[in-house]
């Protein structure tokens, strides 16, 4: 969209803050503040065990490649769902700001060690050409900035590309046909840059963890050293076929 464009549509339907109305942004800065992070953090693989940080448990350490799932915030948060639905499914890229600040607020506030490199989840060039943006990428640009002060860590867009075009994991509702759909749809096309490298995985949310899962394991068949991921919310297990938000648009 062109700058004057922009600018006729902003004075046309000025842009107001999606829980209070108050003009000027899509998130007022008292609304962003009430947003709640998830305190309590699980094991991304079997959703059980409580861990630090949402590491990976003992249990679950040999079935899986990923270390750990850091998730930023619920669901259960109505602005933050509607925040996510109109950042995903309405194109509104300028909501990554309040999302990165959300996750990089949880993430300084954790004892996660800084990572070498930032990863956003690619999507198919097909369907980035479809949404304008990848949103993965548009959070991990944020969070490179400001996770840790004077320090830039740096993205990494072009390690892990989605090669194979596959359906929306969100339309699929079966466990078994998620994971195998999701399967071979990564390749790393630089594997010297992430070679004995620490990997924060970044994506804008998680449903059964099959993508963030096949990520990791592609990067450490690599040899990434650790992979740990942040996401801003993750459908929970009793609610995991019913996430949406009532929007009225
Ligand atoms: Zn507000
Ligand atoms: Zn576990």
């Amino acid at each position: 969209m062109c700058a004057l464009h922009k600018l006729f549509l902003d004075v046309l339907f000025p842009v107001g803050c999606l829980n209070c109305g108050k003009e000027g942004d899509w998130l007022c800065e008292k609304c962003l503040s009430k947003i709640k992070t998830r305190g309590e953090q699980v094991c991304p693989i079997c959703e059980k065990a409580i861990t630090p940080d949402g590491k990976t448990c003992f249990n679950c350490r040999k079935r899986s490649s990923l270390d750990g799932l850091l998730v930023c915030s619920s669901y259960r948060d109505k602005t933050l769902s509607k925040m996510i639905h109109l950042f995903k499914y309405r194109f509104v890229p300028d909501l990554h700001m309040p999302l990165a600040e959300i996750m990089s607020g949880k993430i300084t506030s954790s004892s996660l060690p800084l990572p070498d490199l930032i990863v956003p989840v690619p999507l198919h060039p097909k369907r980035l050409r479809w949404r304008g943006f990848n949103q993965s990428a548009l959070l991990a640009e944020q969070l490179s900035k400001n996770i840790a002060p004077g320090i830039e860590i740096p993205v990494q867009e072009n390690v892990l590309a989605r090669t194979r075009h596959t359906s929306a994991q969100m339309k699929i509702k079966n466990h078994q046909e998620r994971k195998r759909n999701i399967q071979n749809a990564f390749s790393v096309i630089r594997p010297r840059e992430i070679k004995g490298k620490d990997i924060l995985l970044v994506d804008d949310v998680a449903t059964t963890g099959a993508t963030l899962f096949e990520c990791a394991k592609i990067l450490k068949g690599k040899g990434a050293r650790e992979v740990l991921a942040v996401v801003v919310a993750r459908q929970e297990t009793d609610n995991r076929h019913k996430p949406s938000v009532n929007l009225k648009l």
